[in-house]
């Protein structure tokens, strides 16, 4: 049973991360967020594609010996920082803002499909859960990374919650959007993460299931802490 890692798996803007942050900081473990990871990936693959000469779509490319062997340069470092986003390094380069891109996340499930590159991952998550005591939001956490947790949640919430959520997030930061837009999108990224062949997302057996779609930020994080405190 793995006591350094809190497991907090579910699909995108289920409030993963603002929760998964608020319980580091109170319990006193490190927040991972993973998905950063992958992002940092799919930034660096996406850069080799854009500069090598060939006429393949990114996806096709990712699949190549070429693509592949470009993983032994790649170093992603994590910074973190309590009760913050987590700062992420690409060989060095801040790339903290540069993985949150629309391009990105279009491209990240090319990556994610494929296990050379969720293998590269899980090994960089291991190596940092040796170090850390770790609580990781992610999509496949609790069910592949580290089924051995000891505690593991699974959040989620209905499309059109999310969807508002993140159009409330947007409009405060003054960024124009549309709530359908960005429910459709939700909607896509849920479908590539839950039926991929390798390491879809779904709640773990063992997993305490959350629905925080009439819960405050606050109900979620007490809800938590009370079951760690058992
Ligand atoms: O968490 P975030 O939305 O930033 O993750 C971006 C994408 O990275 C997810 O939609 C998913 O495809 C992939 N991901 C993953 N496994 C994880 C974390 C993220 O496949 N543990």
């Amino acid at each position: 049973m793995n006591e350094n890692v809190i497991a907090l798996d579910g699909p995108a803007g289920s409030g993963k991360s603002t929760v998964a942050r608020k319980i580091a900081e109170t319990i006193g473990f490190n927040y991972l967020d993973t998905g950063a990871f992958y992002r940092a990936l799919t930034l660096s693959l996406f850069r080799s594609y854009q500069k090598s000469p060939n006429n393949r779509s990114f996806e096709e490319w990712v699949k190549t010996p070429e693509a592949e062997r470009g993983l032994s340069e790649v170093k992603i470092l994590c910074e973190f920082s309590a009760g913050k986003e987590n700062k992420i390094f690409l060989n060095g380069e801040d790339v903290s803002l540069s993985i949150r891109t629309p391009e990105i996340t279009r491209e990240i499930k090319h990556i994610a499909n494929r296990r050379i590159y969720r293998d590269f991952v899980n090994e960089e998550l291991h190596s940092l859960a040796k170090l850390h005591k770790l609580i990781m939001d992610g999509r496949d956490i609790g069910t592949e990374v580290f089924p051995d947790a000891k505690f593991k949640f699974y959040l989620t919430a209905s499309s059109r919650v999310r969807a508002d959520r993140r159009f409330l997030q947007l409009q405060e930061q003054g960024i124009p959007a549309d709530r359908d837009e960005i429910e459709r999108e939700i909607i896509l990224r849920d479908k590539s993460d839950m039926e991929r062949e390798i390491a879809p997302l779904y709640q773990a057996k063992d997993a305490f299931l959350i629905d925080t779609d009439l819960l405050s930020k606050n109900s979620v994080i007490s809800k938590i802490l009370e079951i760690l405190d058992r």
